[in-house]
C-alpha cells in the first residue's frame, strides 16, 4: 500500500480505485468476492457489502472498512468518499465498461484516469512470505502427483483423476484448484490446454497432468507426462527434447535477462531439433495469488527478470493426432540465478 500511495504522490492522480479482487486482497488483505480499495495519498478504504461485514473487520489491514448497503459502491463512492480528488486512477486492464461508464456519469466531475499496471509491477517481486505460500502449495501438488500416480491404471478415466487431484489437494490443506485440473490420455495429450473427458487409458500412452493448488491464495502450477506401460519410440524423443529445453530454460534463467530472451533460448533450441512449428504458447508465467500474472516469459515482454520473481518453465511439444509433453516447473529467480520451487522428476517416467 505505501509503495502505491508514494506513486500517488508523485501526481499522476489523487486517488486510485483498486476494482480487480487479486489486487484488492494483495493491497488490503481482504478475500470476499465483492470489494472496491480506495487508495488515497495518506489514507485507504475498502467498500464491501454487509455479507462480509465481520470478514473484513477481521482480514483488513491499511485501510478502513466501509459497508455499503442500499446502494451501489459507484454511489457510495460519489457519496462523500471523494472529496478534494479530481482525478482518479482506475485499474484500465480490469474494469468493465459499463462499471466505467457509471462510475464516470456518477463521480463527474472526477476524472477517470485509465492506469496501466499500477499494481501488477508491484506484485510481481513476492515477499517471503508470499514465496513461502506458494512454495507450500508446490508441496502439497507434489505429494498429490506421487499419490496419483498408483491410481493410473488401464481403464481409468481422465476425470476420474481429475477428481482425485481435486480431492487430494484440498485434503492436504489446499485452499482448493489453483484451476481445473487438466489430465489428458494418449493423442489428446496434443491439446495444450484439453478439458478431462471420458476418455480411458490404454497401454503405451502417455498421461499429461497439468494442476496446481492454492495455499492462502497463493498457487502452485505444475505439468509431468508419464507414461503406462511403455512410450513409442516417438514419443521418447520429443520428451527427451522437451527435458533438455526445460533444463536450458532452468539452467539459463537467471535477474536481468530480459522475458522474451530467455523465451528465445529454449524456442531456438526446440526448433533446431525440428519440432519449432509444435511449440506455440509461451515459455512460462508468473504465479503469485493469480496463475497467470507478470512477468510473462514469452515475445509479449522483454522487461527484465528480478531478483523476488516466481515462474514457471514449461515448454512443450505437441503432435496433432500422436501426443503431447509438457513439462512445468515452478522457479523464484535469485540474485545468483534461480531457485527450484518443485522437485518432482523431470526424467522419463514409465508407469
Ligand atoms: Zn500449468
Ligand atoms: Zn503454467
Amino acid at each position: 500500500m505505501r509503495v502505491l500511495q508514494r506513486h500517488l504522490s508523485e501526481g499522476v492522480c489523487d486517488a486510485l480505485l483498486v476494482t480487480h479482487l487479486p489486487h484488492v486482497r494483495y493491497l488490503s488483505g481482504f478475500t470476499g468476492s465483492n470489494g472496491w480499495l480506495l487508495v488515497r495519498k495518506r489514507s485507504a478504504v475498502l467498500l464491501t457489502d454487509p455479507r462480509y461485514r465481520e470478514q473484513a473487520e477481521e482480514e483488513v489491514a491499511g485501510a478502513r472498512v466501509h459497508i455499503v448497503a442500499g446502494r451501489t459502491m459507484t454511489a457510495a463512492l460519489a457519496e462523500g468518499l471523494l472529496r478534494r480528488v479530481r482525478e482518479l486512477g482506475v485499474e484500465a486492464a480490469h474494469l468493465d465498461y459499463i462499471t466505467f461508464t457509471n462510475l464516470r456519469k456518477t463521480l463527474d466531475p472526477v476524472r477517470l484516469v485509465p492506469l496501466h499496471d499500477a499494481v501488477e509491477e508491484q506484485r510481481s517481486v513476492k515477499f517471503p512470505d508470499e514465496i513461502s505460500f506458494i512454495q507450500r502449495a508446490v508441496r502439497i501438488s507434489e505429494r498429490v502427483w506421487e499419490e496419483v500416480l498408483p491410481l493410473l491404471r488401464p481403464g481409468v478415466r481422465e476425470f476420474e483423476i481429475a477428481a482425485e487431484i481435486t480431492y487430494r489437494q484440498r485434503l492436504h490443506g489446499a485452499d482448493g484448484d489453483a484451476f481445473p485440473p487438466i489430465v489428458l490420455f494418449g493423442a489428446r495429450s496434443s491439446l495444450i490446454h484439453g478439458q478431462p473427458s471420458a476418455a480411458r487409458l490404454r497401454a503405451g500412452q502417455p498421461v499429461l497432468m497439468d494442476f496446481g493448488c492454492r495455499v492462502n491464495g497463493y498457487v502452485s502450477d505444475i505439468t509431468r507426462t508419464v507414461f503406462l506401460g511403455y512410450a513409442s519410440r516417438r514419443m521418447r524423443a520429443i520428451y527427451r527434447i522437451v527435458r533438455d529445453a526445460q533444463e536450458l530454460g532452468r539452467s539459463e534463467i537467471r535477474e536481468g535477462l530480459p522475458a522474451d530472451a530467455l523465451d528465445r533460448i529454449v524456442r531456438s533450441y526446440i526448433a533446431e531439433q525440428g519440432f519449432g512449428t509444435y511449440f506455440e504458447h509461451g515459455l512460462g508465467h508468473g504465479i503469485g495469488l493469480e496463475v497467470h500474472e507478470q512477468p510473462t516469459l514469452s515475445w509479449r515482454s522483454s522487461e527484465p527478470l528480478e531478483a523476488g520473481n516466481t515462474v514457471t518453465i514449461e515448454p512443450g511439444i505437441y503432435l496433432p493426432g500422436v501426443g503431447g509433453v509438457r513439462i512445468e516447473d515452478d522457479m523464484l529467480v535469485t540474485a545468483s540465478g534461480a531457485e527450484s520451487l518443485t522437485s518432482l522428476p523431470r526424467e522419463l517416467v514409465v508407469l
